[in-house]
C-alpha cells in the first residue's frame, strides 16, 4: 500500500489557495508515488476547493464541514485534523507557512509528539533522503534538514515551491467526513478584514517597496504609479510604517510579510537585516538609494545610486514608452 501524504488546505482567499497547491507539489516532491490526501475544513460548501486540489494533484480530498469550523481556531482545526491524522496515519503532513499554518502545525506536532520543519523553501531528494532547506538567522543563512524517522511534518514558505500545472483531466475521490468539533473555548466575535486595493502584496509578482527615504505619505505616490505601470503592489519597510508614511499592512520583513516576487524594487530602504528577512529571496532585486554604502546593495542584482524622486519618475516614463511601442 502506498504511503499517504496529508496536505492541509486553506480556502479563504486566492493567496491561501495557491499555497495549498504549492503544498501538494511539495508532497509530490517528498514521495512522487505516494497518495496525496488533501484536507479542507470550513462551514460552507467545500466541494469546489476540494475539486481544485484534485486538479492540482491531490489523489483524494477529505472535506469536513462543521459550524465550529466557520472561523479558524486552533482548537477546532486541531480537533478535525487530529481525527483525520489518527484515521489516515500519514507518512507526511504538509501545510503552507501561512498565519494559520504557523499557528496550527506546532500544536498538531506536539500532540503527535513529532518534530516539525517550518518555513521550508526547498525540498530535494538525495541518496534516498528528503532534504528540506529553510532560512535561519532572519534569512542570513540556510540550513538543510533531513527527517530520519517518524512522520515528515513540514510547512512550506509561499511562492517558493512551484505548484503543478492545473489539469482538469486529473481525477480523485472527494469524501465528506463527519467529525464532531466540540467544546471550542475560543469565541470569535468578529472578523475584520482589511480592504486592500489592487494587487495583493503576498501574491504580487512585482513589488515596489518604499522606506524612510520616501519621506512622507505623499512620497509613496510615485511608487504606486510605478507599481501600477508594472501591474505590481506597493510594500514598505518598517521604517516607513513607523514614520506613518503608510499602513503596517504593507510592512515587509521579519515582523512583516515575507515575499518572494519576481521583481522587488527597494526605494530609499537601507537594507536592515530585519527587512532582508522578508524579501531577500525575491528573484530579481533592484535597489535605489542615495547612499552607495547602503546594505541593500549587498543583496541587489541591480543597484541605482541616486535620488528616488528623480529615478522613479524616469523609470515610469521609460516603462510607459516601452509599453507603447
Ligand atoms: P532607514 O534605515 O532610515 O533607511 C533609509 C534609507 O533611505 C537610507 O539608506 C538612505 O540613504 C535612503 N534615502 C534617503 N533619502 C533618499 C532618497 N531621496 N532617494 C534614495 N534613497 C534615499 N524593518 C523592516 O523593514 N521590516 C521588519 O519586519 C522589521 N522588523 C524588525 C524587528 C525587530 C525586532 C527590530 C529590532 C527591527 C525591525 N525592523 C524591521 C527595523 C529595521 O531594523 C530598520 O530599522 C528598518 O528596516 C529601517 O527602515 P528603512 O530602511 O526604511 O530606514
Amino acid at each position: 500500500m502506498s504511503e499517504k501524504l496529508l496536505v492541509i488546505g486553506e480556502s479563504r482567499d486566492e493567496a491561501l489557495r495557491n499555497v495549498t497547491f504549492e503544498a501538494i507539489a511539495a508532497a509530490k516532491k517528498i514521495n512522487a508515488e505516494g497518495e496525496i490526501v488533501g484536507v479542507v475544513l470550513g462551514n460552507e460548501d467545500l466541494q469546489e476547493q476540494a475539486q481544485e486540489m484534485v486538479y492540482f494533484g491531490a489523489d483524494r480530498v477529505i472535506t469536513v464541514k462543521h459550524d465550529n469550523l466557520k472561523s479558524y481556531t486552533s482548537e477546532g482545526y486541531g480537533q478535525a485534523v487530529m481525527a483525520i491524522v489518527s484515521e489516515e496515519s500519514p507518512k507526511a503532513i504538509i501545510m503552507g507557512h501561512t498565519a494559520i499554518g504557523k499557528d496550527l502545525t506546532p500544536k498538531i506536532a506536539s500532540k503527535m509528539e513529532t518534530g516539525l520543519i517550518s518555513d521550508a523553501t526547498d525540498i530535494e531528494l538525495k541518496d534516498g533522503n528528503v532534504i528540506f532547506t529553510r532560512p535561519i538567522y532572519s534569512g542570513k543563512a540556510f540550513e538543510k534538514k533531513v527527517i530520519t524517522s517518524g512522520v515528515t511534518f513540514a510547512t512550506i514558505r509561499p511562492n517558493n515551491i512551484a505548484a503543478l500545472e492545473r489539469d482538469e483531466s486529473r481525477t480523485g475521490d472527494i469524501v465528506s467526513k463527519e467529525i464532531d468539533v466540540a467544546n471550542i473555548r475560543t469565541v470569535i466575535r468578529e472578523v475584520i478584514r482589511k480592504a486592500t486595493e489592487g494587487v495583493d502584496l503576498s501574491e504580487a509578482k512585482v513589488i515596489i517597496a518604499g522606506g524612510r527615504g520616501v519621506k512622507s505619505e505623499e512620497g509613496f505616490k510615485p511608487l504606486q504609479e510605478l507599481a501600477d505601470v508594472l501591474g505590481g503592489a506597493v510594500g514598505a519597510s518598517r521604517g516607513a510604517c513607523d514614520a506613518e508614511y503608510c499602513d503596517y499592512s504593507l510592512q515587509i520583513g521579519q515582523t512583516g510579510k515575507v515575499v518572494t516576487p519576481d521583481l522587488y524594487i527597494a526605494c530609499g530602504i537601507s537594507g536592515a537585516i530585519q527587512h532582508l528577512a522578508g524579501m531577500s529571496n525575491s528573484k530579481v532585486i533592484v535597489a535605489i538609494n542615495k547612499d552607495p554604502e547602503a546594505n541593500i546593495f549587498n543583496v541587489a542584482d541591480y543597484g541605482i545610486v541616486g535620488d528616488l524622486f528623480e529615478v522613479v519618475p524616469m523609470l515610469i516614463e521609460e516603462i510607459k514608452s516601452l509599453q507603447k511601442n
